[in-house]
């Protein structure tokens, strides 16, 4: 059965563009429940470590000096099928592929700086809600 939780970003060019509140929005409206929510700077450290599974790719340098400059808002989000409504709501990776009505379609700057991150599996968003968050601080609301 899927899972009802998925971890967000909002990136650092979306919150330097003032873009939290629609965002929110969007996210609300899809029928997300914001359970534990806040705002940090990643050092590059926690960047590195957040993107492991990337650490190979090419692009992984670039990604990590941008998720690291400014910045995000952290949220784990509530809903059944949480991981796979919250990629349809999020659209493709590259915003130029992306749906339209998709947040990254409509606040993306390029591919690598598209807005927002979704986790990718249960298995991803177990691991990511406790990266930033603690069981405590969401637990009353899942249960
Ligand atoms: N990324 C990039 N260039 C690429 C692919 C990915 O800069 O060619 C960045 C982009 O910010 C993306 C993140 O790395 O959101 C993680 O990549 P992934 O393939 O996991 O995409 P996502 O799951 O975020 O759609
Ligand atoms: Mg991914």
């Amino acid at each position: 059965m899927a899972g009802n939780k998925t971890l967000t970003m909002i990136k650092p060019g979306a919150v330097k563009n003032k873009h939290i509140g629609a965002i929110i929005d969007r996210i609300e409206q899809a029928g997300f429940r914001i359970v534990a929510i806040k705002s940090l700077k990643l050092s590059k450290i926690a960047a590195e470590e957040f993107y492991q599974e990337h650490r190979d790719k090419p692009f992984f340098g670039e990604l990590v000096e941008f998720m690291s400059s400014g910045p995000i808002i952290a949220a784990v989000l509530y809903k059944d099928n949480a991981v796979e409504d919250f990629r349809k709501l999020i659209g493709s990776t590259d915003p130029a592929q992306a749906e339209e009505g998709t947040i990254r379609k409509d606040f993306a700057e390029s591919k690598s700086q598209n807005a927002v991150h979704g986790s990718d599996s249960d298995e991803s968003a177990e691991r990511e809600c406790h990266f930033f968050f603690s069981t405590l601080d969401y637990l009353r609301v899942m249960k």
